[in-house]
């Protein structure tokens, strides 16, 4: 039996897998065990932020495994202290979780959400308001956080205490925050799995505006959008507010399972002893990956992120067969004429394996895409938009 029969008999049916299977790769690009060659342009999903067995964090993670892959939280590491520190020095924040997901981290930042309110605004205040069209994550509350009837069908009751604002409505949560008794605002500035489409300026004010008038908290999920891929250090950076609580996880540990919960000056002291917790949460091999990427995302990556993002926006903004291209940095969403399924199997017959989300073609590349792979990629793309 070949492994792809394997995985289809053995392993549960919740990913429609594309018939490919990858046995190696390096950089941006990726092997099949027949040696068929492919462009990255996924990066997992937003994951692997320096490509595949990239050299510098190869390094970091090995040489970690050689001391200790793992203790308990009973006991410190350095990998785990040098990670929150430089996380908390990069952004302002003061304090993070670290759990194994993005999921997790989001469960965090709604637990620390809800014992705020209690603290600071009575029992009854626990409703977080989110947005339509958000995704959260997969656990039960995360899926409840997910304003998307689709994911909540056949697993109710989900747990209470969510509402949903429609995006860059502010009238749509100034109701809502009138009619609950909310803690916590949660949203991502660019919405990933909703379509790639990043939120308005004013919008976003405005929520952080209500936030600081209401004492409510602003958490922003920076699971997809966080740790570079958008062109700053984190979404919320290109719209000049600072957020309660972020949660980031995808590309933060280049590849290796690792979330995390950023919590500021009033946000930091809310969980105490015996809270909150993970058994791999901090894990020094994951920590010290993520270390290494982190370090290496200074002003001059992100210039190449932004310089590398306007050139996918300029090669296919009104391109044959492209309706509209939206996203920031290198997280961007192309809607396309032709169905996106269509023009990913065409692209991954022609050596470019690309994302969708919703009805669009979505694009993560590893942050430093060479050029050259880059350009190859984009006119693959092109080439099957256009066939209309
Ligand atoms: C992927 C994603 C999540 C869930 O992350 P997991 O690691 O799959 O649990 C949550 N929020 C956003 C915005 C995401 O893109």
């Amino acid at each position: 039996m070949s492994n792809i029969e394997i995985d289809k008999l053995f392993v549960a049916n919740t990913y429609a897998r594309f018939n490919v299977e990858i046995q190696s790769g390096k950089g941006s690009y990726l092997y099949s065990p027949e040696g068929k060659e492919y462009i990255d342009m996924g990066s997992g999903i937003g994951v692997t932020a320096f490509g595949i067995a990239d050299d510098v964090w190869n390094n970091a993670v090995i040489e970690q495994l050689g001391k200790v892959q793992h203790t308990s939280n009973l006991y410190y590491t350095q990998p785990c202290a040098f990670l929150a520190k430089e996380l908390c020095e990069r952004t302002g924040f003061k304090k993070v979780f670290f759990g194994n997901s993005g999921a997790e981290a989001n469960e965090c930042a709604i637990k620390v959400a809800r014992k705020y309110g209690e603290i600071n605004k009575g029992k009854d205040f626990y409703t977080i308001i989110t947005l339509k069209n958000s995704f959260h994550g997969r656990t039960i509350t995360t899926l409840s956080a997910t304003g998307q009837d689709k994911f909540h069908e056949s697993f109710n009751p989900l747990t209470s205490g969510f509402v949903y604002a429609t995006a860059n409505d502010i009238d749509s949560v100034k109701t809502l925050v009138e009619s609950n008794n909310v803690c916590a605002i949660m949203l991502e500035c660019v919405q990933g799995e909703g379509g790639v489409i990043a939120l308005e300026q004013d919008f976003i004010k405005g929520v952080k505006e209500i936030c600081d008038k209401e004492d409510i908290l602003l958490i922003v999920d920076e699971v997809q959008t966080g740790n570079g891929r958008t062109g700053k250090l984190y979404a919320y950076m290109h719209y000049g507010i600072q957020p309660d609580i972020v949660s980031t996880a995808k590309g933060l540990g280049g590849g290796l399972p690792i979330g995390c919960c950023m919590m500021n000056q009033k946000t930091e002291s809310v969980l105490s002893f015996g809270d909150h917790g993970s058994t791999f949460g901090g894990n020094p091999v994951c920590c010290a990956g993520a270390l290494s990427v982190l370090k290496r995302i200074d002003q001059k990556l992100l210039d190449e992120v932004n310089v590398k993002s306007e050139y996918i926006f300029n090669e296919l903004s009104g391109a044959k067969g492209v309706e509209s291209v939206s996203g920031k940095g290198l997280m961007i969403g192309i809607k396309t004429v032709r169905p996106a399924k269509e023009v990913l199997s065409e692209c991954m017959e022609n050596g470019v394996l690309c994302l969708s989300a919703k009805d669009k073609v979505r694009l993560l590349p590893a942050l430093n895409i060479p050029m050259d792979a880059l350009k190859k990629a984009v006119s693959v793309i092109k080439t099957a938009c256009e066939k209309i």
